[in-house]
């Protein structure tokens, strides 16, 4: 099954557990508009090369759409297309103004230069300028795209018009009108979320033991976070080996190794152990911060942990997510738990639209509060209507589309 029909079930899966009708979420069926080019750019041999990319704006009722960029030689439409779709959905999680969207060229990053890159950034830009903007679609990096990137992308959208429009793209570098506080967005976003989710389910933070799979930026910064709050975190790994002690690791100690040498391997603390036992740790929370579908049928009734909070887009497959729901495993999706990135992206582009810039302290409080009470409206629709968390969102989400569209007269 293609990412795309995946992504159509989990909206029919949604529509029946709210009993919406099939004409009321016919807007969600497809996307709104799909911009395919290829073009050329002249490679550091001096010979020209084609490329080719999508930017999928996949609905725009609740405001401009949204999402990132990603550079990845396995890009392809359908992919775009499902990923555009969550996009939708998490942006309406969270209630933040704006549709979804994603975009991608088909390319392999590793093979190119800095200046060729800067070359395929800005004419992307040229061949789809005419279709993005601060009030129609906004991008962001996704996967092998960076600050750097975006960067390019908006000098390059800027000469075209010949105007300031840093609002036209967020997870911009802080000198061009980035948002202070991005860079930790992600990891805040899912440590607020769990610190709200520990006083539903009675956790004490002290006594709660926390397992991480992934030490890249939402991983090793939730790790610190975790551990200047007092949580408990008994491991941590990265794609080279994992790191464990059953009473507590000193995550800065971690954290000062792994930027000396890259890796965790050598880190002198704990004991090593591999990325499949920490998943099954006996654990509080486990928290998959690194790839997708890293628990299957296989190894979900292994699973110790009472909290899995999903920082990894889609760790948990179909069959896992419905194993851990019998065993009354809280699982906090992946459209609720990573979504602080976005919400500071929402920001970011609000302070560009203002011209006036907050501190971190002042992004900070506001994220909090965004993303306190998203978790709290959808574990009020998950108690409402018995169904777990990561269905309740997806029912909050497509019903605020759904009210939207409706005002509009879409439906
Ligand atoms: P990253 O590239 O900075 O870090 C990824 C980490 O995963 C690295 O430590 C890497 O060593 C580890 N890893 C790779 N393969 C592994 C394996 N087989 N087993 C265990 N660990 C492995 O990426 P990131 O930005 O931290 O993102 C991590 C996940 O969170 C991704 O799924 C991403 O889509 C999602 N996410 C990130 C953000 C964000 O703002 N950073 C936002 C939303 C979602």
């Amino acid at each position: 099954m293609n990412a795309f029909h995946n992504a159509q079930e989990q909206l029919r899966n949604a529509a029946k557990a709210a009993r919406y009708t099939d004409d009321e979420i016919e807007i969600l069926k497809a996307p709104q508009r799909i911009i395919q080019v290829t073009f050329p750019v002249r490679m550091g041999n001096g010979k020209i090369r084609y490329f080719k990319g999508y930017r999928v704006q996949y609905n725009d009722v609740k405001g401009p759409t949204k999402g990132g960029v990603r550079f990845h030689p396995d890009v392809d439409l359908d992919e775009v297309m499902a990923l555009a779709f969550w996009m939708s959905i998490k942006n309406s999680v969270v209630n933040i103004p704006f549709g979804g969207g994603k975009g991608g060229v088909v390319i392999n990053p590793k093979e190119h230069s800095p200046v060729e890159l800067e070359s395929v950034s800005r004419a992307f830009i040229r061949a789809i300028h005419k279709n993005i903007g601060p009030e129609t679609d906004i991008p962001a990096p996704d996967v092998y795209t960076n600050s750097q990137v975006m960067g390019w992308m908006m000098d390059e959208y800027e000469a075209i018009r010949g105007e300031y429009a840093p609002g036209v793209i967020t997870g911009k570098p802080l000198s061009i009108g980035g948002s202070a506080g991005r860079d930790i967005a992600t990891a805040m976003g899912g440590f607020f979320v769990l610190h709200e989710a520990m006083q539903t389910y009675e956790m004490e933070p002290a006594r709660s033991k926390v397992a991480i799979q992934g030490f890249g930026n939402a991983g090793m910064n939730l790790a610190k976070i975790l551990f200047d709050n007092g949580y408990k975190v008994i491991a941590v790994s990265d794609s080279q080996t994992g790191i464990f002690d059953k009473d507590k690791l000193n995550i800065p100690e971690i954290i000062n190794h792994k930027k000396e040498k890259s890796t965790l391997k050598g880190c002198k603390i704990g004991r090593e152990i591999s990325n499949e036992d920490l998943l099954e740790l006996s654990c509080d929370i486990l928290v998959p911060a690194a790839l997708e579908n890293v628990i299957t049928e296989k190894n979900a009734d292994n699973i110790m942990a009472k909290i899995i909070l999903e920082i990894a887009n889609g760790p948990l497959t179909t069959e896992a997510d419905e194993i851990l729901n019998n065993k009354g495993v809280k699982v906090l999706p992946d459209v609720l738990g990573n979504s602080g990135g976005v919400v500071v992206s929402y920001f970011e582009w609000a302070q560009n639209n203002y011209g006036f810039y907050w501190h971190e302290e002042e992004v900070m409080e506001r994220l909090q509060s965004w993303m306190v009470r998203a978790y709290r409206e959808i574990q009020e629709k998950s108690t409402a209507r018995e169904i777990n968390l990561r269905d309740a969102a997806f029912v909050v989400a497509i019903q605020r589309i759904i009210e939207a569209a409706k005002a509009r007269g879409r439906i």
